[in-house]
């Protein structure tokens, strides 16, 4: 029987291609992909129209029963209400009418333009929201800046507590937090900052952008193993108050039981069944992908497929396809491949090889996955069970035993 991610599609919606701020180290801007120059700066009448009948059209086969759609941008509360009301009311019809079997609708914003009217659409369309935030403020307003120069924190912490419940419409939209990691900054202070002073109980910290060819040095990579590995110990610190991290808890359900193991391929196959709906209604892989190569982008206009099946049989899919479920070469021997899939697909790339690469984040991903099953150890679970669920995820079962065997740590803490 095939999986719920088997059929499942993530829908990146950019209801706006252009920014109120201009954060210095934004994919979308500055990563290279200039066509937003040239696009619709929002999603009109029309493409939301286009993207509706595609909606249409791609579920009614059966072949989407786990829906997701992301308003995103530039900054999606730029773009008008009546185009993401319109997409969003579309999705509920199929959810409503059992075609779509899980739906979800997101909105990701720098929380700049957060208002009592955008608490209530959203809360009215069933739209979850996250905030991006870079630290305090001194942290978050070295990148995260306006179009003046001027840090944007204050105004960002203020829509998250807005949409958290200071706002006049008695609306706590339960919003999370979305960071980006900094190799110089410290993991532990940012996860205390998020939780203890401003309050999030969702967050997760992304890894910066950047491949092979963008020469990460060996420092950047160390900063990075230090500033996860400084959340970790803080999010240890603070677990019992329900605190909930994305990427600790992605493990944690993987090296925890043998169901949350098994999910692992699905849940790789489904990163690579993202796709992105440019604002002139042109699909694209998923979005920091697009920035790799211009074949991962423009792959058709919703216009032109009819099913889900024809999207993921364009070759740029294909390819992104075969990358989730096969590991590079430098991976196939690592016993963390099940749970890690050599790291996100713009870490993983390079132009001569493509995808087959680990990531460029490799030690700073093993020290995580490392001390990780060191305190799970200690903490009573049987290395053993550890062992099975990594085989279950997909790892070589020679890669997870011999690991064991050769070296107690750090399978055994
Ligand atoms: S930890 Fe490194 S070698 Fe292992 S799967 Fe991840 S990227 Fe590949």
């Amino acid at each position: 029987m095939e999986s719920r991610e088997a059929k499942s599609l993530d829908l990146i919606v950019k209801v706006a291609e252009r920014c109120n701020i201009a954060c210095t180290y934004c994919y979308f801007f500055f990563g290279g992909d200039e066509s937003h120059k040239f696009h619709p700066p929002y999603v009109n009448e029309e493409t939301a129209a286009e993207i509706e009948a595609f909606l249409d059209r791609i579920t009614a086969d059966g072949a989407v029963e786990n829906l997701m759609i992301y308003f995103h941008g530039g900054e999606p509360m730029m773009a008008p209400k009546p185009v993401i009301a319109r997409i969003a009311r579309a999705a509920r019809r199929l959810s409503e009418s059992g075609r779509v079997a899980d739906l979800g609708l997101s909105m990701q914003t720098n929380g700049m333009l957060v208002n009592d009217a955008w608490i209530r659409f959203c809360a009215d369309l069933g739209i979850g929201v996250g905030v991006s935030l870079d630290g305090n403020e001194a942290a978050n307003d070295r990148f995260r800046i306006d179009k003046k120069g001027r840090g944007t924190y204050r105004r960002a912490v203020q829509g998250f507590r807005r949409l958290a419940g200071e706002n006049g419409a008695g609306i706590d939209l339960h919003p999370g937090l979305l960071s980006v990691i900094d190799p110089e900054g410290d993991g532990a202070r940012r996860l205390e900052h998020f939780s203890g002073e401003i309050g999030a109980q969702r967050m997760n910290f992304l890894h910066p952008d950047g491949g092979h060819d963008q020469g990460i040095a060996p420092a950047q990579v160390a900063g990075v193993e230090n500033f996860m590995l400084g959340v970790f110990r803080a999010w240890v610190r603070r677990r019992d108050s329900g605190l909930r991290v994305r990427f600790i808890k992605d493990l944690l359900d993987t090296l925890l039981s043998d169901e949350g193991a098994r999910t692992c391929p699905d849940s790789a196959r489904r990163l690579s069944r993202i796709l992105t709906i440019s604002s002139n209604g042109m699909l694209g892989a998923e979005d920091t992908a697009r920035t790799l190569d211009a074949r991962f982008r423009d792959i058709g206009h919703v216009r032109d497929f009819d099913s889900v099946a024809q999207i993921f049989a364009t070759p740029a899919l294909v390819e992104m396809q075969q990358a989730a479920a096969t590991p590079p070469a430098a991976c196939a021997a690592c016993p963390w491949w099940g749970t890690c899939r050599g790291g996100t697909f713009t870490n993983r790339y390079s132009a001569q090889n493509g995808f087959d690469n680990p990531s460029v984040y490799c030690d700073a991903l093993k020290a995580f996955f490392e001390e990780v099953s060191a305190w799970l150890v200690r903490g009573g679970i049987p290395v053993e069970d550890i062992e099975r669920r990594l085989i279950l995820a997909g790892s070589a079962p020679e890669a997870v035993l011999g690991a064991a065997r050769a070296e107690p740590e750090p399978l055994r803490a």
